[in-house]
């Protein structure tokens, strides 16, 4: 859901390194897309070099919800970003992408900008980081995945749990690294922390605070409880489901910090 995270100037790739092993040559038509299935390992405009890639995370996300992507979703992977932008700005009435947006998910929609175009079309992104380019990946189709489970499948009012379905991409994605997690613990040792749930995925440490807040939730519930807060579109129910204030929710993911061993 990038989609969200975009339009919140924040998005979910703004990340650090990736790409692209040499061959990562996704597809270069313009805007090619079709519906793809669960595994979308037949789409004929993904090109043999990206295809491991979304298998690999597809597992990934079975891993982690023990669950598939279970509706089929559009699949596009842009030669450009002016064909991608024109796209966002038809589907979702974006105005203009960030440079660092490479990717986007929704319930309905899996766009990419081909790993052979960062270089010249984006930044922040080194197409040589296999596994950063996996995670990202990764990242936005655990948002197709949880969008399936919205009743707001292209997360058009999201922005209360933008901590919740941001954090849910960066864990379940593997993109909750021990650097991002210093980065969290140093934030909140700095102050800088959010002092509510709704300012969960803001600032520079966003990936570590929001991915330790659902890191927390999932070690509270358990994983199938967590993935029944899916559904959620306000933090009342998140904050039912775990039997918490706001204010003792954020007390215990602050505490969580001052144990000595953060990492997962
Ligand atoms: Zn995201």
């Amino acid at each position: 859901m990038c989609r969200f995270d975009i339009a919140a100037a924040l998005c979910g790739i703004l990340i650090t390194t990736v790409v692209a092993s040499p061959n990562l040559a996704a597809d270069s038509r313009p805007a090619a897309s079709q519906p793809t299935n669960p595994a979308p390992t037949s789409a004929p405009a993904i090109s043999p070099d990206l295809k491991p890639l979304l298998d690999r995370a597809a597992r990934t996300i079975e891993q982690f919800f023990g669950d598939t992507i279970a509706q089929p979703y559009e699949t596009h992977v842009f030669a450009n970003r002016a064909e991608m932008s024109a796209f966002a700005a038809a589907k979702w009435k974006m105005s203009e992408l960030p440079c660092w947006a490479v990717a986007m998910g929704t319930g309905s929609t899996f766009a990419l900008l081909a790993p052979q175009s960062w270089a010249k079309d984006a930044c922040g992104h080194d197409a040589a980081d296999a596994v950063a380019a996996e995670r990202l990946i990764t990242h936005e189709l655990v948002h197709v995945y949880h969008g399936q489970h919205r009743a707001d499948a292209e997360f058009n009012q999201a922005d209360e749990v933008g901590w919740f379905v941001e954090g849910l991409a960066i864990l379940a994605s593997g993109q909750l690294d021990d650097q991002r997690i210093r980065q969290a613990a140093d934030a909140i040792r700095g102050g800088a922390g959010p002092k509510k749930l709704v300012d969960g995925w803001s600032g520079n440490a966003r990936y570590g605070l929001a991915g330790t807040m659902v890191r927390l939730v999932d070690q509270r519930l358990g994983r199938a409880k967590l993935k029944t807060l899916l559904a959620a579109s306000n933090n009342a129910t998140i904050l039912a489901a775990l039997g918490m204030t706001e204010e003792e929710f954020l007390a215990a993911w602050r505490q969580s910090f001052a144990q000595p061993a953060v990492a997962p």
